[in-house]
């Protein structure tokens, strides 16, 4: 009973209310029904003719399965999804094709034990950065079911979403480890960020240079050219990729990574002058194990106070000066990046370099020089592109998250896929759209 008023409906029906809310057109409901907590709405497809696919005579209905599907949830009360399908049956006897089920992706896709609705909604709630094990609590589902459903419609998204591919003039190369829970295998993936828009681009199941090289190198002419910087830890391959596919681009090495190996050498000083010193590795009482945290804060935060305390932490662990020497140069790195200035930045690395490969310094600042100056120019270049892989790092920061999330993570485009989705910036409109059969 519909009564039009103006532009407002009034619909006193019950059923038609819950038509209204199914919103498809050609499918009617049945009814509703409350089975302990779940609530239950049954429905149909109207059906006209119905021709055999393989013969084209008139079908007839074998039988009416009845297949349970997961929905969105009514007021807060877990909702399933009872489709009366129709198994069809060929009227020619000579027709190979026995017996068929009609079927309808508005309602739900083959092989998805969610609806359709229900599945595009999940993976709207993974792209906003919800686990898979709420979405399914919320769902009142298995993890399993959710996670399937995410992973076919996100892929269908991020396929469908041509322009993801966004023109960029910096990029970024970064790599991810995984370890598999099961086997104690380490794998390695490489990010692929746009450094400019800080999202992530895609992630390559490979670190090799012939795979990320192969992925770079299929793509758009138009976009390679574009690129004017190619940011990167300080890896070799990812520097020969650049070298090879996009020559034009310069290269910077990220300040994260160069700053981190500086604390790595601090900290390797730390720990053999400890075991010079005390014959054992620290304990909590060594006065180097407790200027551990101070050693690798930046000296600007450092209070008064916490500055005397480390001062005098050293004058009793490091006699040979050799921590407090590394601690300088820790630090002369941090001062590199704070400066605007190109050429000035230049000299003072430049400086740090000549200082650290002295024959008088102890091996492990040395070989920091040695590093330095391997990456000279692309660590410079830092100050003239003002980009880095730091976004980069910020999402595969987002991703490790994902991963802790996704707790029996084994496949790798399912990890590919929810990282994109939380990541990648993907055009949800495009969502609404998107057809699984
Ligand atoms: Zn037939």
């Amino acid at each position: 009973m519909t009564q039009q008023n103006r532009s407002t409906y009034v619909i006193t029906d019950p059923i038609q209310i819950l038509a209204a809310l199914v919103g498809l057109k050609d499918v009617t409901v049945l009814h509703l029904e409350r089975r302990g907590p779940d609530v239950e709405l049954a429905v149909e497809q109207r059906i006209g003719e119905v021709r055999c696919p393989t013969c084209g005579v008139l079908a007839q209905v074998k039988d009416r399965p009845l297949v349970r599907y997961i929905d969105l949830p009514v007021y807060g009360s877990p909702m399933r999804l009872c489709w009366k399908k129709h198994r069809m049956r060929c009227a020619n006897r000579r027709c190979p094709k026995r017996s068929w089920v009609l079927s309808d992706h508005r309602i739900a896709a083959k092989n998805c034990l969610l609806t359709t609705r229900a599945a595009k909604w999940a993976t709207r709630q993974i792209g906003d950065g919800r686990t898979v094990k709420e979405v399914a609590a919320e769902l009142a589902c298995d993890w399993h079911t959710v996670n399937d459903a995410v992973t076919t419609y996100g892929e269908a998204l991020l396929e469908a979403d041509r322009k993801r591919l966004n023109q960029t003039s910096a990029i970024g190369l970064d790599e991810t480890s995984f370890v598999h829970l099961a086997g104690q295998r380490t794998d390695y993936a490489t990010t692929v960020a746009d450094v400019e828009h800080h999202s992530i681009i895609d992630i390559l199941p490979s670190r090799n240079y012939v795979d990320v090289a192969a992925w770079l190198d299929k793509q758009p002419k138009a976009w390679k050219e574009r690129i004017e910087y190619g940011a990167l830890d300080m890896s070799a391959t990812y520097a020969a990729v650049y070298n090879v596919v996009l020559p034009q681009a310069a290269q910077v090495v990220d300040p994260f990574h160069v700053i981190s190996l500086a604390n790595r050498c601090l900290d390797a000083i730390r720990r053999r002058v400890q075991v010079e010193q005390l014959g054992h590795r620290g304990r909590r009482d060594d006065p180097l194990y407790r200027a551990r945290r101070l050693l690798l804060m930046g000296e600007e935060k450092l209070s008064d106070e916490a500055t005397e305390r480390l001062a005098s932490l050293l004058a009793l662990g490091d006699p040979g000066a050799e921590v407090a020497i590394a601690y300088r140069v820790k630090e002369r790195l941090r001062d590199f990046y704070r400066t605007t200035d190109p050429d000035e930045a230049e000299a003072m690395l430049l400086e740090l370099e000549e200082h650290c490969t002295k024959k008088a310094m102890p091996p492990e600042i040395r070989r920091l020089g040695r590093t330095i100056k391997h990456w000279f120019a692309k660590i410079v270049n830092f100050h003239l592109a003002r980009v880095s892989n730091g976004p980069t790092e910020a999402l595969n920061n987002l991703i490790k998250r994902i991963k802790r999330i996704g707790f029996g993570f084994r496949n790798f485009q399912n990890y590919r896929i929810r990282a994109l989705l939380y990541a990648g910036k993907p055009n949800w409109r495009v969502l609404g759209s998107i057809v699984v059969r």
